[in-house]
């Protein structure tokens, strides 16, 4: 398998990017360098009483726009590169829907599901600990990512009042309801990429009856975007988790939300004995989450983790439609490959903007002392995201690029417009 280096990818995007506008090779770096890189230890007592070390980190990336907005994943391959990678697609993403924020990224090499819930909260404390000079409600908002949700967001809100003195919601982004959370956060990074994909089938008048889906990942966003193009009337065929996935052999489209409590209860569903956290019955099929990836559907949602749409494996993509949720799900050598195919990709930097698009309703809600309902949420996150669809599709469509290209352009155009001397 090809080695990858995320990072190295998303310079890759971003170089092409700064050739197509015309910015300086001064002003590209400048774009592509991180303000700053923070690798810490944290350490903390495991319930056996001994004391355990994991590495930390926060990266930030370019506040020209605004401070520094951006989750924190806990996972046991987290590193550096792959932090510095998420922290730069931050500040893209941003400045592609148009919203005041920078980018960044945090993480802890860990293995969460290891760890007991006081393990848990005794790591996301100590996280918060080891870098809160460095973040706060108007330099560094924190926000969830792979593995971290709204209770880890509650105690690190928490932990940074404590330490700061005073009661400070807007530190975190991502919290639950009762502590300052916004309305359609939890699903917001779904209802995005769906809000994003529902004007491109507009463009290709898509029915949803006639059309299936595949969802790698059954976390926060690929559940949720399941369960949104079920709703919709969209056949939902495939889904799958860390263990591997299942296929609905009828074609009739499956109910993610059954899926989701056979997952949980791990009992009987609709004729399925489920074994693990995935169901093998006679309805459904096991296959690998690489076989998903290769289903003869007509959308293709990769909601998982990064590099899963390869050099290697891209020619048997099959979807014409990839909906990219996952952050750099797609090598940008596997996205040419697409693109010659005319297979059409919703990018990253657009199709998981809802996600930061809500934490910055939050940040503004916890800032003005208001409350929004879940329509307002939504209502404003549609006008969002439909209008920052249009901007990318109409300059793919005049520019002849691909979407990815079309939404680096905007974005990176914005952030160097925000960085006088980016300018020639
Ligand atoms: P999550 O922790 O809620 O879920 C992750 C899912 O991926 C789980 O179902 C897990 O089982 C599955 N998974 C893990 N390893 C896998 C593998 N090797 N193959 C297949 N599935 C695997 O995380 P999430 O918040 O849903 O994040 C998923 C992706 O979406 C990430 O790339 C993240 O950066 C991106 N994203 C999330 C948000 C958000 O608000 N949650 C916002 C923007 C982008």
């Amino acid at each position: 398998m090809e080695h990858i280096n995320p990072f190295t990818n998303a310079m890759k995007n971003l170089h092409r990017a700064g050739a197509a506008l015309g910015l300086s090779a001064e002003a590209v770096e400048k774009i592509g360098m991180p303000d700053s890189i923070i690798q810490r230890e944290l350490t903390i007592t495991m319930d056996n009483g001994e004391t355990k070390v994991f590495p930390g980190y926060r990266v930030q990336f370019n506040n020209a726009r605004g401070p520094y907005k951006g989750g924190i994943r806990f996972h046991p391959e987290a590193n550096l590169d792959e932090v510095k990678t998420l922290a730069f697609l931050m500040a893209i993403k941003c400045a592609v829907v148009d919203i005041p924020m920078g980018g960044g990224k945090g993480g802890i090499q860990v293995n969460p599901k290891a760890l007991s819930e006081g393990e848990l909260e005794r790591l996301s404390r100590e996280w918060v600990k080891t870098f809160y000079r460095d973040i706060g409600p108007d330099k560094d908002i924190p926000a969830p990512d792979v593995y971290t949700n709204p209770l880890i967001m509650s105690w690190m809100a928490d932990e940074y009042s404590k330490l700061v003195g005073e009661d400070t919601p807007a530190a975190f982004t991502g919290k639950p309801l009762e502590v300052g959370g916004s309305a359609g956060r939890d699903t917001a990074t779904a209802q995005g990429g769906f809000y994003v994909f529902q004007e491109l089938a507009k463009h290709k008048k898509m029915v949803p009856a006639e059309t299936t889906v595949a969802v790698q990942g059954f976390g926060n966003a690929g559940y949720h975007i399941a369960r949104l193009f079920h709703e919709a009337g969209y056949k939902v065929i495939a889904v799958s988790d860390s263990k591997g996935a299942i296929y609905d052999k009828r074609n009739g489209g499956m109910d993610p939300e059954n899926i989701m409590n056979t997952k949980k209860q791990k009992g009987m569903i609709d004729g399925c004995y489920c074994v693990g956290t995935v169901c093998d019955c006679e309805n459904y099929k096991l296959i690998s989450n690489e076989d998903l990836l290769k289903l003869n559907v007509d959308v293709l949602v990769p909601a998982a983790l990064e590099n899963q749409i390869r050099s290697e494996n891209a020619l048997e993509v099959k979807a014409q439609v990839v909906l990219e949720l996952a952050n750099g799900a797609i090598t940008p050598e596997a996205d040419a490959e697409l693109y010659k195919r005319d297979i059409i990709v919703l990018p990253d930097s657009l199709a998981n903007a809802g996600g930061v698009t809500v934490s910055y309703f939050e940040w503004l809600q916890n800032k003005n002392g208001e409350s929004w309902t879940e329509e307002k949420v939504f209502t404003e996150l549609r006008e969002i995201m439909a209008r920052s669809f249009q901007a990318m599709w109409e300059l793919s469509q005049e520019k002849h690029i691909h979407l990815r290209d079309a939404a680096y352009l905007l974005g990176v155009q914005r952030i160097a417009d925000a960085m006088p001397t980016a300018k020639e």
